[in-house]
């Protein structure tokens, strides 16, 4: 059999080849980090290496996302899972792990696989033309000449170097009866939808608190290599905020087109919109709200504004140096890139986000890849197992018009269920607990899907 050729020895890169070698496909992967060369976060010349913290989060499948996604992971034979849990530290329901001892474990098990082959070399443009079967993993820091090479060929808008992230709201938190659904002068909206946007009204008292806030509260600092400009339209809101007290309500907060159905004589004066983020309905981006305020403060200042004083939120907003495709636009559902399909490509620069969610895409694509190789016929997981929802994230479940941005697994990504009333003894479930209860069932759905894929496999 011919290799697969893996590029990028990161979480996704290092599982991408994993799977290859364990379906029996001799894979090649090439690393450019070794004594001399390095990225601008990495540390070592370690697979794997974790670049900043040493947590893959919580490890609880039942009501947690990112611990769905762990078991998962497990019940597919990670290599990332297997080695985070063989050098876990205590971290609570967490899963931190010893992070030399992590990387240098999957560093051995791959160099131990008689199937892998590491080479240590910069892919320093497309991958050449006789390697038709290729991962491209190569992260939030993907070389510059590869990075070139992959926007010469797919255009302008199809890969960012930056994201400006605007928090985004589980829906089903925000509160209806202050909040109304319209689109500026009741013009259609993303999706087609008149009504695609959610307004939250608010009085000059509540604005005024609001700025003050977000010019009080505590930013965080750009790396000194980040190098983040801002660019026109994509201003974070304490800085539009600095430029003057009003530039916000002229800007993105501007209360004009719309009329509160609930009293149409008072005029707001400031309206927050958000947008519908996804497919499902699921989620709900807050429009023109990137942001460098800490996380800990976004939740609390945002939660002033009125219909998301209960908010949850599916991501917070930030403004990061992050190489990521437009994949909606350029990868399909085997995450190969539309123009030139020989080439898959698998973790953050897919528009993931996270250690967990990287490798878990690689995971996928070293599976994908290998059935192509293998002549076999293979899909992405289905939309509600926790992989199958960050393949849908990434490629199609993303509404038309509506700007792609780099995400967490979240139960929001997967296909909503009923909050229960009674568990399965037929005793009453309190409305407190019923949203905890929820996500039971949608962590159970995902994985006695994701086993049957699997077996069906
Ligand atoms: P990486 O792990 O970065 O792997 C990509 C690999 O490709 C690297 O080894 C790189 O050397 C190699 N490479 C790049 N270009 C080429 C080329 N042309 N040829 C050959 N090799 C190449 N996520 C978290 O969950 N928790 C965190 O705390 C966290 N902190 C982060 C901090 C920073 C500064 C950054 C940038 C990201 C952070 N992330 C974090 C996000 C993300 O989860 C990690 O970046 C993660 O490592 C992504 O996995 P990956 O496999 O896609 O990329």
């Amino acid at each position: 059999l011919a290799p697969i050729h893996v590029v990028g020895g990161g979480l996704a890169g290092s599982e991408a080849a994993w799977q290859i070698a364990q379906a029996g496909v001799p894979v090649i992967l090439h690393e450019m980090r070794r004594p001399g060369v390095t990225t601008d976060a990495h540390h070592t010349d370690g697979l794997a290496e974790l670049v900043c913290s040493n947590s893959f989060r919580s490890d609880d499948w039942q009501y947690n996302a990112v611990g769905l996604l762990h078991a998962e992971m497990r019940a597919l034979d990670s290599v990332i899972m297997a080695c985070g849990d063989a050098n876990q530290v205590p971290a609570g329901g967490a899963l931190a792990v010893d992070r030399e001892g992590f990387s240098a474990a999957v560093t051995a098990r791959l160099l131990a696989h008689p199937l892998v082959t590491l080479v240590r070399e910069e892919i320093a443009g497309l991958p050449p033309e006789d390697w038709d079967n290729v991962i491209v993993a190569t992260g939030p820091l993907t070389s510059p000449a590869l990075a070139e090479a992959v926007l010469t060929l797919t255009g302008e808008e199809s890969l960012s170097f930056f994201d400006a992230i605007a928090p985004i709201v589980h829906a089903e938190t925000i509160d209806f009866d202050v909040a109304w659904r319209q689109s500026r002068y009741d013009k259609e909206g993303p999706g087609g939808d008149a009504a695609a946007y959610v307004n939250c009204p608010m009085d000059k008292a509540t604005y005024d608190a609001f700025i003050d806030a977000l010019l009080t509260g505590p930013k965080a600092e750009f790396k000194e290599w980040e190098n983040v400009p801002y660019f026109d339209g994509c201003l974070p809101i304490e800085v539009m905020a600095e430029r003057g007290r009003e530039t916000l309500r002229h800007g993105p907060m501007k209360p004009v087109g719309l009329t509160n159905p609930r009293d149409p004589t008072v005029k707001a004066h400031a309206i927050v919109q958000l947008r519908q983020d996804n497919a499902l309905g699921t989620l709900f981006n807050m429009v023109g709200f990137q942001t460098k305020l800490k996380h800990g403060a976004q939740a609390e200042v945002f939660r002033m504004i009125p219909g998301l004083q209960n908010a949850q939120f599916a991501r917070l907003g930030g403004l990061h140096r992050n190489t990521y495709l437009n994949s909606p636009r350029l990868l399909d559902r085997q995450l190969r890139l539309k123009p030139m399909p020989r080439l898959r490509f698998a973790g953050q620069v897919t528009g993931v986000e996270g250690y967990v969610e990287s490798a878990a895409t690689g995971l996928l694509a070293g599976r994908l890849a290998a059935a192509e190789r293998l002549g076999q016929t293979l899909e992405a997981p289905p939309a509600h197992t926790a992989i199958g929802a960050l393949v849908e994230h990434i490629t199609g479940g993303h509404l038309e018009g509506a700007r792609f941005s780099p995400m967490n697994v979240n139960y929001g990504l997967l296909p909503p269920m009923e909050a229960p009333r009674q568990d399965g003894e037929g005793n009453r479930i309190p409305p407190k607990d019923r949203g905890r209860a929820k996500k039971r069932l949608m962590s159970e759905r995902a994985i006695a899907g994701l086993t049957a894929w699997r077996d069906a496999a």
